[in-house]
């Protein structure tokens, strides 16, 4: 069961310089140091977030990056975080939240000429080193919104 309340009030007593606001996705952004967080959802994705916080990941430049950030702030998350507020993250739900990252990077470097695996070269390009070819991909929404997908 949730208990999000009583969580919330610790993690405001023990970081005090995160702002928490409640929204419809759970989201880490570090330029205004705020937690965005769901009431009364899993309690593992609000340490994930404050995980993020605590670790200071700022925004990703690279896709790769993204989920090296993902898997740190699970990891983060999952021993110190979840020790200390006793809350209990299955293993399990760590996989498969990372393998939706690893789905959509998948996906974003495939190359849609030759299904090569292309290179990122800015936020929003990849291209070829087998065909050349170059491709756009999509601004990357927020983690928590992919992740809602799979359910
Ligand atoms: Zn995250
Ligand atoms: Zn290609």
């Amino acid at each position: 069961m949730p208990k999000t309340f009583s969580l919330l009030r610790a993690l405001k007593d023990d970081f005090p310089d995160i702002t928490f606001v409640e929204s419809d996705t759970f989201r880490w952004s570090p330029e205004d140091t705020t937690v965005y967080y769901r009431e009364n959802e899993d309690d593992g994705l609000l340490l994930h977030e404050v995980a993020h916080a605590a670790l200071g990941h700022t925004q990703y430049t690279r896709d790769i990056e993204l989920l090296r950030f993902e898997s740190e702030a699970w990891e983060c998350a999952a021993s110190w975080l979840s020790k200390k507020y006793a809350i209990d993250i299955e293993q399990e739900q760590i996989e498969s939240m990372l393998d939706t990252y690893r789905d959509w990077l998948h996906k974003r470097s495939t190359c849609p000429s030759c299904q090569d695996t292309g290179v990122q070269t800015d936020k929003n390009h990849y291209s070829c080193l087998a065909c050349l070819a170059v491709w756009r991909v999509n601004e990357a929404r927020t983690c928590a919104l992919r992740r809602y997908q799979t359910k």
